[in-house]
């Protein structure tokens, strides 16, 4: 057999270290893969490429990435905190994306970097910890020099309008389950309140002088095709989805909007021929 075959064991040894070690040659490492082959880096690379093998690349640090990570690890450390993802501001994961959040905390802990916004600042100034931005006074801070007042703000609103989402998301589930005994995935349902809350916004649907909500919380949830046990797709299907206030509910109930014009068409067509001439 000449050294060009490959035995089974051979590839079995490559295919368990190329991707942990590769064939970089680690001076510390006495076990390189080519020791352990006796077969040449070119031929090594080679027989990984045809096996589709590939170099798990957690453990390879690029200049590129070393440099990202000195420069805003400090400022973001590593967590992909709730806020910071709510206000769509990148974490260090967004910045280096081949690698981990723990690889990344690994790595800073290795080169001995640490998160601290307010290293390095000129005296009595005080950074938000969520944009990062430098103020020059404390009472721009909401609290204790975390958030500064407009992060904090806006997460305020974006709290409150996850929490309108999933509550709706709850009744709509709970909906569906009365009629189909089918609970669906709850995240889907949500990212379906969400598509009706993004095009309709939180208001009933029809908006005029009869609308009675006073708070928004009192809307509920209006099915332009009124619910059917035959299609129970329809009762989480976002476009035939809206908001209704009370007084537009009730008036609409379980009608179907075009029966619902000749309802309305022919009592008032009968309400005038009796009452007004
Ligand atoms: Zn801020
Ligand atoms: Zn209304």
């Amino acid at each position: 057999m000449s050294k060009t075959d490959w035995t089974k064991e051979e590839e079995e040894i490559l295919k368990e270290w190329y991707p942990l070690i590769g064939i970089t040659v680690n001076p510390s490492n006495s076990n390189s893969l080519m020791e352990m082959l006796n077969r040449s880096k070119y031929s090594i690379k080679r027989k990984a490429i045809r096996l589709g093998l590939k170099r798990d690349n957690q453990n390879f640090w690029t200049k590129e990435e070393v440099v990202i990570l000195k420069k805003w690890y400090p400022l973001i450390g590593y967590r992909n905190s709730k806020i910071r993802r709510m206000l769509k501001i990148q974490s260090m994961t967004d910045l280096i994306p081949n690698k981990s959040q723990e690889n990344i905390v690994s790595k800073a802990f290795r080169l001995g970097i640490r998160r601290d916004p307010q290293k390095g600042l000129p005296k009595g100034h005080i950074r938000c910890s969520v944009c990062l931005k430098v103020y020059t006074s404390k009472k721009y801070m909401a609290s204790k020099g975390i958030y500064c007042k407009s992060c904090h703000s806006k997460s305020q609103t974006l709290y409150l309008k996850d929490d309108i989402i999933k509550r709706y998301a709850t009744k709509l589930r709970h909906r569906y389950y009365q009629e189909t005994n089918i609970s669906p995935d709850f995240n889907e349902i949500c990212n379906t309140m969400k598509e009706v809350f993004n095009k309709n916004k939180f208001e009933c649907f029809f908006k005029d002088e009869y609308c009675n909500h006073l708070w928004a919380e009192e809307l509920s949830i209006g099915h332009l095709n009124p619910v059917d046990k035959n299609k129970p797709e329809e009762i989480i299907y976002a476009n035939n989805l809206f908001f209704l206030c009370m007084q537009h509910n009730q008036v609409m109930l379980d009608v179907k909007f075009d029966d619902l014009k000749e309802l309305y068409s022919s009592m008032i067509k009968k309400y005038d021929k009796y009452y007004n001439k």
